[in-house]
């Protein structure tokens, strides 16, 4: 097939988001598996397979243009998940991890948006409707998706990364507790490290 060079930008764009796929079945994994939300948990394993079949799909666009599936690495996706990786390597309470999981799971998701909406309107305006379908139901899978990270975060995870530290007393709060004297001073109360550390925050929360 003699390409144009929309033809080749069409094909290029394609190729990318081919490649950034494939990088996300290899990293959503790793965000489940950092993910303490159970719901958070299955809603990264669930897009995982709906990324796996997003794959596929791609290739069925492909053999629809009779050009070979191959990707072109994608550089903005390699750089939105290098940075999600920095915060699974961050010292993050559970709950707060899983708030910076979502931050990073919904750049990819809105970098996916974009690039499916350029490529859909590509393919229409190419006349390719098959492609053009194709592609209008991926970025409907990946606007859900991104809804359903919206829906955990506003529903319950936000709110508990905001109150993580107080559950479990993080370093700032113990040292100053340790510091004042209060009527338990000195007295070990039994239980767990976590209840004693409330009972000691209780004054000045
Ligand atoms: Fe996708
Ligand atoms: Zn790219
Ligand atoms: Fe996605």
């Amino acid at each position: 097939m003699q390409m144009d060079s929309f033809d080749k930008l069409y094909v290029d764009q394609l190729r990318d988001m081919y490649n950034a796929e494939k990088q996300l079945t290899k990293a959503l994994p790793k965000m489940a598996k950092a993910a303490s939300n159970q719901e958070l948990r299955t809603a990264l394993e669930e897009h995982l397979e709906v990324t796996k079949r997003q794959v596929e799909r791609l290739e069925e666009v492909f053999r629809g243009l009779g050009r070979p599936a191959t990707g072109k690495t994608c550089k903005g996706m390699a750089g939105l998940i290098e940075e999600g990786q920095e915060i699974l390597e961050e010292d993050f309470e559970p709950d707060v991890l899983d708030a910076g999981i979502i931050a990073a799971a919904q750049k990819v998701e809105h970098y996916e948006i974009a690039t499916y909406g350029t490529l859909r309107t590509f393919a229409e305006t190419k006349g390719d409707t098959k492609s053009a379908r194709i592609l209008e139901e991926i970025l409907e899978e990946e606007k859900e998706a991104d809804r359903r990270l919206t829906d955990l975060a506003e529903s319950s995870i936000n709110m508990e990364a905001e109150t993580a530290g107080e559950e479990t007393g993080d370093e700032e709060f113990e040292e100053e507790g340790e510091g004042r004297t209060s009527p338990r001073a000195g007295t070990r109360q039994p239980g767990s490290e976590s209840q004693r550390r409330r009972e000691g925050d209780g004054p000045w929360l």
